[in-house]
């Protein structure tokens, strides 16, 4: 995509995106000073239009007036980073409350492993019994 503009004083070409957002080290024959000399002018063109600085001026020129893309993805970025502190949160309420009950069954002396603990077990040791005592108090575990 290239959009030259010209000045009738100076009689030279220029980048009308690179002219609006070039930075410093832009290609200055196409910024600053213009291109007078018409020969090889495709060569010239296509060059410039590789070139980063007018790439990013593209870039630049097309994103003017539009919602910023980099602003959307800087809310989903925080989104993503809120969403997983929300789950750190809870999974640290969990294991604290899981630690509870070990330090619990450490300061009575019981041990955490029952003689059988499948799912349909009556008894499931004092450990897993003490873990599902503390779900039926809170809801979050
Ligand atoms: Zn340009």
């Amino acid at each position: 995509m290239f959009m030259d503009c010209g000045c009738e004083s100076s009689n030279r070409l220029f980048c009308f995106p690179c002219l609006l957002f070039a930075k410093q080290n832009g290609d200055s024959s196409w910024v600053s000073y213009g291109v007078a000399d018409l020969s090889h002018l495709t060569q010239k063109i296509k060059k410039h239009e590789c070139s980063q600085s007018h790439l990013n001026s593209i870039l630049e020129f097309n994103l003017l007036g539009k919602v910023d893309i980099r602003q959307q993805l800087d809310i989903a970025f925080r989104s993503n980073v809120k969403r997983l502190n929300e789950k750190v949160t809870k999974n640290r309420y969990v294991l604290t409350k899981i630690i509870d009950c070990i330090l619990f069954c450490g300061a009575f002396e019981l041990a955490l492993r029952g003689h059988d603990e499948r799912e349909d077990s009556l008894n499931t040791g004092v450990f897993r019994g003490l873990i599902n005592f503390s779900i039926e108090f809170d809801s979050s575990l």
